[in-house]
């Protein structure tokens, strides 16, 4: 019950904060379109886009049928709230701390969509401020710490 209280209240590995997008088997391709969800076409193989369109208050619309990444992956909170690592008032605090780091990003960064997929844009254009690469920085590094670690789908 907790890991589920956790991932409703979490989301970041399907609301394009952690990835970009979700890569998918060829058999998962044609049941994940008529869910009406986007499918990317690239040369390493079709992906689901994310943010996900799947993901509702926070919840997956799709949860029994959804990709098999998506049932195999397991940040690394997950795993240590699994094991009984970290307890889930602990674990919904790194939750905070990590929405409150991207807030900043957006903050300084206004605009749709994952906050440092705008700010990979604006680096890109030469648009990022160094105050602002600072607050990525500090968001990606904890992001990276505490969910992501070695773990990609
Ligand atoms: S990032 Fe981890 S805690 Fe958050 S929803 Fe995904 S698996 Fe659950
Ligand atoms: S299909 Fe569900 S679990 Fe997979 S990325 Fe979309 S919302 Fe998340």
């Amino acid at each position: 019950m907790s890991l589920a209280t956790l991932c409703q209240r979490c989301a970041l590995c399907c609301d394009g904060n952690l990835f970009a997008t979700v890569p998918l088997q060829p058999g998962e391709v044609g049941a994940v379109r008529r869910r009406g969800l986007v499918v990317l076409d690239r040369d390493a193989g079709a992906a689901l886009a994310q943010p996900c369109a799947a993901l509702q208050a926070q919840s997956c619309a799709i949860y029994d049928d959804r990709p098999a990444p998506c049932r195999r992956y397991e940040c690394m909170l997950y795993a240590a709230l699994a094991a009984d690592e970290v307890g889930l008032a602990d674990a919904l605090a790194v939750v905070a701390e990590a929405r409150a780091r991207l807030a900043a990003v957006t903050d300084a960064l206004p605009g749709d969509g994952p906050p440092l997929v705008r700010a990979r844009v604006a680096a890109r254009e030469g648009h990022l401020s160094p105050e602002t690469h600072a607050l990525v920085v500090r968001a990606s590094e904890f992001l990276e710490r505490r969910f992501r670690g070695h773990t990609r789908r």
